[in-house]
């Protein structure tokens, strides 16, 4: 397989342009934007920079083509069969997404071939076949009434999605939104567009009625903007960060009160007691939950909570794991850990990095920039001694770095694991039954792993509380965003 990434890594990337109404069209104004690679800061190829008239004319595509009705009306047997198909090409193509995905971010391809393509296939096969098997309701009315429940399309959806995992995140939002009958308007991130506009080309291939998906691909603050002010759009559903989340649903209220659904990632913890099943394993899973793809993951373990007794063993265990990973370029089916997606990102984990040492923070390992000769952006992971009250103990930095934080008890674990103004994910360690199911009860998360990180899969919801946001993704429950509940009254 390193063959064929080695070939693919090589072949040039065309100029992007927006997918509006079926069709490949250059932004209004002309303006582009450059895509540049983190594996080693060269001009990759660029993106079309839409304005607020494209955003009108994909979102009047879209509108179109739900009152068209080819796809809003399809039984959903038949939205079933294209969306099997768009799975199966996104699998024809794994590898050619895969490794235009890395070219594009800079996740390590072990980790993109399963979190990108993977599980983009993965979630449209599981909204395709969903699709046909969920009912509407006949209410408990009443013997001289019939009271139906209908789940009908809702329009418009639009999709603002992060640059961490395109396709993955893109495929939670897009799959069921489409599943259900709404068209969408998807907006990738400035440094991940590649992979979604080739979605787009194989959505068309698979047969979706054009107009029904369309990409605009550009900066936020103009085309995300667009969006999340458009007056004919119904639901807006974001994963990226809690400032851009405020804004959206300020945008909502200024426009016109467009449903809002926010993932804003977290500070999530990972607690782990001296007495978990094994402290080896729970080493090795909470360094690897907190630094493949570089720490660019929205739930990572990015809070390690140790009890007391093991935490000097536990530190310098994860510290060396983390000092052991094989860094670098993220095309090599080795590496453990790719590139930092952008420069500014990466300057942002080294400030970090620097404020937590201002601070008094410990540090373990790591801290530095490494390979700045690859002209790529790339940083070692790091692991600091934190006490609760620093900066790294509260802030999200996405990117490689650790924070070490000691408890006594339970209660002080809990307390410090819920000391933060997130709740995206959070892990606990321990072979005591009881405890587990207490720390599942007690830690206000989305998600709490026992003695494991990050597993899922889409049966499950990923979703937050408190500033980690509203609304969750994966499993039937997402489609409940995508519907709304139609009621029939009906007096016999
Ligand atoms: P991150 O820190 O992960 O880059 P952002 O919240 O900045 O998260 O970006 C996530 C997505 O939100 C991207 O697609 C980005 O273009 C978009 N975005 C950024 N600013 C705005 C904005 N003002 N309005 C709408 N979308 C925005």
């Amino acid at each position: 397989m390193q063959d064929k990434i080695d070939h693919l890594r090589t072949l040039p990337i065309p100029a992007q342009s927006l997918f509006i109404g079926g069709a490949w069209q250059a932004s209004r104004n002309g303006a582009t934007m450059e895509v540049i690679s983190p594996i080693d800061g060269t001009v990759l190829t660029t993106i079309a920079d839409a304005g607020a008239d494209d955003v009108d004319l994909a979102v009047a595509a879209a509108r179109a083509a739900f009152e068209k009705g080819a796809w809003s009306k399809a039984a959903p047997a038949e939205r079933k069969k294209i969306l099997l198909r768009i799975a199966d090409l996104i699998d024809k193509h794994a590898l050619e997404l895969a490794v235009l995905g890395v070219r594009d971010n800079g996740t390590e391809i072990s980790m993109a071939l399963k979190a990108e393509p993977g599980s983009a296939a993965g979630t449209f096969r599981y909204y395709a076949e969903a699709i046909d098997k969920v009912y509407g309701e006949i209410a408990p009315t009443a013997e001289n009434v019939l009271g139906l429940i209908h789940r009908a399309p809702i329009g418009v959806v639009a999709a603002i999605v992060p640059w961490n995992f395109p396709m993955m995140i893109g495929a939670w939002k897009v799959a069921p939104a489409l599943a259900a009958g709404n068209s969408v308007v998807l907006k990738p991130a400035e440094g991940a567009s590649l992979t979604l506009l080739r979605l787009a080309e194989l959505c068309a291939e698979a047969g979706l009625p054009e107009g029904v998906f369309n990409v605009v691909t550009g900066r936020g603050a103009v085309s995300g903007e667009a969006l999340g002010l458009h007056m004919d759009i119904d639901v807006l559903a974001f994963t990226g960060s809690g400032p851009v989340g405020r804004r959206l649903l300020e945008y909502s209220a200024r426009s016109n009160l467009k449903r809002v659904y926010l993932e804003l990632g977290g500070k999530s913890p990972n607690v782990v007691f001296a007495d978990a099943p094994s402290i080896d394993q729970a080493a090795k899973v909470s360094a690897y939950g907190i630094f493949r793809n570089s720490g660019q993951v929205c739930i990572a373990g990015s809070r390690l909570l140790v009890e007391r007794s093991i935490h000097e063993e536990f530190s310098e265990k994860v510290a060396k794991i983390a000092a052991g990973m094989k860094l670098g370029d993220p095309l090599q089916l080795t590496t453990e850990a790719g590139a930092i997606s952008s420069e500014i990102q990466l300057k942002k984990d080294l400030g970090f990095a620097e404020q937590a040492l201002a601070e008094g923070a410990t540090l373990r390992t790591g801290g530095e920039r490494i390979l700045q000769e690859t002209g790529g952006f790339y940083m070692q992971p790091t692991v600091f001694d934190v006490t609760p009250d620093m900066t790294l103990a509260k802030e999200e930095a996405f990117g490689p770095i650790l924070s070490v934080i000691p408890f006594n008890t339970e209660d002080d674990a809990l307390r410090i694991a819920n000391a933060t103004e997130y709740g995206l994910a959070s892990a606990v360690w321990t072979a005591n039954l009881s405890r587990a199911h207490r720390m599942v009860r007690d830690i206000k998360a989305g998600v709490v792993h026992v003695n494991t990180y990050g597993g899922a899969d889409n049966t499950v919801p990923l979703g937050g509380v408190k500033q980690s946001g509203n609304g969750h993704d994966k499993s039937l429950h997402a489609l409940d965003k995508y519907v709304d509940l139609k009621t029939a009254w009906i007096q016999l």
